[in-house]
């Protein structure tokens, strides 16, 4: 975005020329955009929640109500609640990252099994996609903080369960290329328009789509992911077919492996 400014040069009230200057305004307005998300995002993520936790306390507190209306309205007040906490940690989460305060214990591991436990944390929980691993990588050793990597994980999972149709495959595949392993997760769902990929990085982002407004999210997931991957020298990149599925990939380096793999390795693991 540019700004174009025409300063008139005079010399003894004669004008002699024009200066144009163009100032490009591109970052101002993307700070003043991210400003209004925040704003709306604060506005409603966090009012919402909060409305409905004081509108069920009052009538608990004012209401003679049978166990099983008590029961279900303390069940949504701890719904809302957590919904609350999520968000609050989301943000601090972020704000500690971007500040470069966060701490990462990084170890040298072989990167599948970190996938297979998020995979089965999922399994547990959700039985309505098929959550598939397609291991193409003999060699997978990378130092990284696991936590954290479950927690990249766990985000892109859960965005590719909620934006994409019940019975839907997901599909994660880990791969070696040359010195570098590529985690593909993808999924059968809405897609993403070619327009809104270069932001969807971007803290508070989200697609205003009508999934997207019915389904629950603080638009902070994949900007800590991009943190965290960035953190650990990696990439995150995504792409999409309106429609059709999304497919997000995490780049890390591979390191070498300490004897100790490198002879399981060696033995065909
Ligand atoms: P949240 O999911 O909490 O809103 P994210 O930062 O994880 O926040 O995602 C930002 C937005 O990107 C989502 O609101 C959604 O509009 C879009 N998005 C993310 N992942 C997908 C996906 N797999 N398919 C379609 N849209 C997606």
């Amino acid at each position: 975005i540019l700004l174009l400014y025409h300063v008139s040069i005079k010399r003894h009230d004669e004008k002699i020329g024009t200066l144009f200057v163009y100032r490009d305004i591109t970052a101002e307005y993307e700070v003043d955009q991210m400003k209004s998300n925040l704003v709306s995002t604060v506005s409603h993520e966090l009012r919402t929640p909060l409305a409905s936790v004081l509108g069920y306390t009052e009538l608990m507190i004012t209401k003679d109500l049978k166990p099983e209306r008590q029961a279900r309205y303390l069940q949504t007040i701890h719904q809302e609640a957590t919904r609350l906490t999520n968000l609050i940690n989301d943000f601090l989460d972020l704000q500690r990252m971007e500040a470069g305060k966060e701490e990462y214990v990084k170890e040298k591991q072989p990167f599948t099994p970190i996938v297979e436990q998020v995979i089965e944390n999922f399994q547990s929980t959700n039985t309505n996609h098929n959550l598939v691993l397609q291991q193409n990588s003999a060699y997978d050793h990378v130092s990284v903080d696991r936590d954290k990597m479950i927690q990249v994980l766990t985000n892109l999972f859960s965005n590719a369960i909620k934006f994409s149709p019940e019975g839907g495959d997901v599909v994660v595949s880990v791969q070696q290329q040359e010195h570098q392993l590529y985690v593909h997760i993808s999924d059968e769902g809405i897609g993403i328009p070619d327009q809104e990929l270069g932001r969807l990085f971007q803290k508070f982002n989200r697609l205003d789509n009508s999934s997207s407004r019915k389904i629950g999210g603080t638009g902070l997931g994949l900007a800590i992911c991009k943190e965290i991957v960035e953190a650990h020298d990696g990439k995150i990149m995504v792409r999409s077919a309106e429609g059709e599925g999304s497919v997000f990939s995490i780049v890390l380096p591979l390191v070498e492996a300490d004897k100790h793999f490198q002879s399981e390795v060696e033995c065909g693991r």
